[in-house]
């Protein structure tokens, strides 16, 4: 009875004909009066296994959230939807705050979210004995953690919620996998007699791709003209003096980019974060310091410049693509003086031996990724102790599988040339004596007199730097930490020296190669005849989210107007059934969508730009918090 009520919410609210993987399932716990600890992955569809069942209790749902900048998001989102939502977060001032306390107490809200320490205030809580209360969600669970990032001791004080209101239901959530996280959850929260839902990591609809060698920035160039000519996406480099110029470059190749790092100003940041989320087709260009807290849906693409230092930061880095299940890329292209500078990061860092270690170890871990000749998603996942059967053809070495060469005796004159020039050198230059340069420098040490002088011809300085990239990320070559980045042998040269062992390496993809990874049948990209029709929709969708001061994906998600393009709805009563169009939306938007619509019926004269409104300046609203930083490097 109850679970048919959800279903019929889920359509005539959400505008949604199915439910994701475990959200009924969630759902029926909490309608039942249950707990749940719901782990699923970024995009898996988290506020909907609370926002339903808040709908179809009695009383409110009061969500409990860390991060305020999301909190008005959300209520924009909710509101849209025609669900009455507020928030309580110390950006309201007090009259705002009475009036969302009044509609509280007078029953009106179905929604409340509120930041923890607020919460935690006993006047709060007072305020909460007044209410029924339908449930309670306590979301980015994982902040009870001591060991994880996001700490935040207020949360392992959420233990009382349970201890004053033992018959309103919980639910915690999260997106962090691993099994610690979760036993402290269950121990912080008391929630042993929790049901658990734990979904797949898997990110399906992101394809991963990795690249190494050559000129990242024309790589980067060559992938957003072939995928993403029009997308939003974010693009990370390692130093901010990296991210200026490549922001700067893309801009001067007519691509809309802003950069965004610890170097800028407050103000600066704030204002480039809320472009990324309000304009279409906007690229920030970014160190790690960005990310945090954005749950822009239609994010197409995440690219790296830069190797990231883990892989549960490739993972979260790349999580940030494709929330909303439409087809996404975590594309990435890094050379041997990512891999350089990496290791010296790490080995320079005032950390602790036992800190080092770890660190060495998850870049060693990520490097595999990278060498990997196999499905990446199959290996990303089992890092994560999760097993895909299959590999899942959606990654670059399934779609386009590597060759690989016997890089033997390359290799072995790669590091004899380490060994007889005093493993007192950078690649670079063992390179220069590889290929037998004429260079002072190696005159002057008498290097162009050594026996691997010049043994090396036949191979390209590109083909060489790969070789060595590798013999890194295997482990035969340490980086100095001196900041030189000189190459010494490791003990696991010695069988490879001694000609007792073959070394098979990936092969790099000649350039044309690399450039035909084509989209499969499963795609739902859109057909380029639908992409006028689909431009001209976007078009009405920003002008009506810039008049209300919301980002366009609150009005309609891009999955919905490309229903609307594919389809070609003539009715109200066709446009219900688009996915995300619900009876609030449809009510609210459906007869300006169907206006537009109607000009792009067959037959009848082209819209033009004046009829679907043109662009004003962009208002500056709804506060974004400063970000978090983490490492970042300074240049
Ligand atoms: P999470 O918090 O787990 O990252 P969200 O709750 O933000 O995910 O949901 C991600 C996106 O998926 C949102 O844009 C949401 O509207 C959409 N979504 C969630 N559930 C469904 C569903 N059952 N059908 C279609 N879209 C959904
Ligand atoms: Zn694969």
């Amino acid at each position: 009875m109850l679970m048919s009520h959800a279903r019929r919410v889920l359509k005539e609210v959400f505008g949604f004909d199915e439910f994701r993987p475990n959200q009924s399932e969630v759902i029926n716990q909490l309608v039942d009066g249950g707990d749940a600890l719901t782990l699923m992955p970024t995009g898996g569809g988290k506020s909907l296994c609370y926002q339903i069942p808040a709908l179809v209790r009695e009383g409110t749902g009061i969500v409990v959230s860390p991060l305020i900048a999301l909190m008005q998001d959300q209520v924009n989102a909710l509101r849209q939807l025609g669900i009455t939502a507020a928030y309580l977060n110390s950006s309201l001032d007090a009259a705002s705050r009475r009036s969302v306390e009044q509609a509280l107490l007078e029953g009106q809200l179905k929604l409340l979210y509120v930041a923890p320490e607020r919460l935690l205030s006993s006047y709060t809580l007072e305020l909460l004995d007044r209410l029924e209360i339908a449930l309670f969600a306590i979301d980015e669970a994982h902040c009870v953690s001591q060991w994880g990032h996001d700490f935040r001791k207020e949360y392992q004080q959420l233990s009382v919620l349970h201890e004053r209101y033992p018959r309103v239901p919980r639910i915690a959530l999260t997106a962090t996998a691993d099994s610690r996280t979760r036993k402290e959850i269950v121990e912080q929260l008391d929630l042993h007699r929790a049901g658990q839902f734990i979904n797949s990591f898997d990110r399906p609809n992101i394809r991963y791709s990795i690249g190494e060698g050559g000129n990242g920035r024309d790589q980067l160039w060559a992938f957003l003209e072939r995928e993403h000519p029009n997308d939003a996406g974010i693009v990370y480099c390692l130093s901010r003096r990296r991210v200026d110029d490549i922001a700067a470059w893309l801009n001067s190749r007519n691509r809309k980019a802003l950069p965004y790092h610890a170097g800028l100003s407050q103000d600066e940041r704030r204002t480039h974060q809320e472009r990324f989320l309000r304009e279409e087709g906007l690229i920030i260009v970014a160190t790690i310091a960005f990310g945090m807290g954005i749950d822009k849906p239609d994010v197409r693409f995440v690219a790296h410049l830069n190797l990231p230092k883990s892989i549960e930061a490739y993972y979260q880095e790349t999580g940030r693509a494709g929330r909303d299940g439409e087809p996404a890329d975590a594309w990435m292209s890094y050379g041997l003086q990512d891999l350089i500078t990496l290791r010296q990061f790490v080995l320079d860092n005032d950390a602790d031996e036992q800190f080092k270690r770890v660190a060495h170890h998850k870049l060693e871990a990520m490097l595999g990724l990278c060498d990997l000749t196999g499905c990446r998603r199959q290996a990303l996942l089992a890092y994560f102790d999760e097993h895909l059967q299959e590999p899942c053809g959606n990654c670059d070495n399934c779609l386009n599988p590597p060759r690989t060469w016997d890089a033997t005796e390359e290799a072995r004159k790669a590091l004899s040339c380490v060994y007889r020039t005093g493993q007192r050198f950078g690649a670079n230059y063992l390179i220069n004596v590889l290929r037998g340069k004429d260079d002072e420098r190696i005159r002057h040490n008498a290097h162009h007199q050594l026996s691997t002088f010049g043994i090396g011809e036949d191979m390209s300085g590109v083909q060489w730097r790969s070789l060595f990239r590798q013999l890194i990320s295997r482990g035969y070559l340490d980086i100095d930490a001196g900041g030189f980045g000189s190459l010494s042998l490791t003990d696991k040269c010695r069988p490879l020296l001694r000609g007792e062992q073959k070394l098979q390496l990936r092969k790099q993809r000649p350039k044309s190669k690399r450039q035909q990874i084509k989209r499969t049948g499963s795609d739902s990209r859109l057909h380029p005849r639908h992409q006028g029709l689909f431009d001209a929709l976007r078009a009405l969708r920003t002008k009506i989210a810039r008049e209300q001061s919301v980002p366009p994906y609150i009005i309609f998600h891009d999955r919905t107007l490309q229903e609307m393009a594919e389809i070609h709805p003539d009715s109200l009563d066709a446009l219900r059934g688009v996915t995300g169009v619900g009876e609030r939306k449809l009510q609210r938007y459906g007869d300006q969508f169907l206006a537009l619509l109607t000009q792009y019926r067959p037959g009848a004269p082209e819209a033009s730009e004046e009829t679907i409104g043109r662009h004003h300046g962009l208002e500056e609203k709804n506060p974004v918090s400063s970000s978090v930083f983490h490492t970042e490097i300074e240049q």
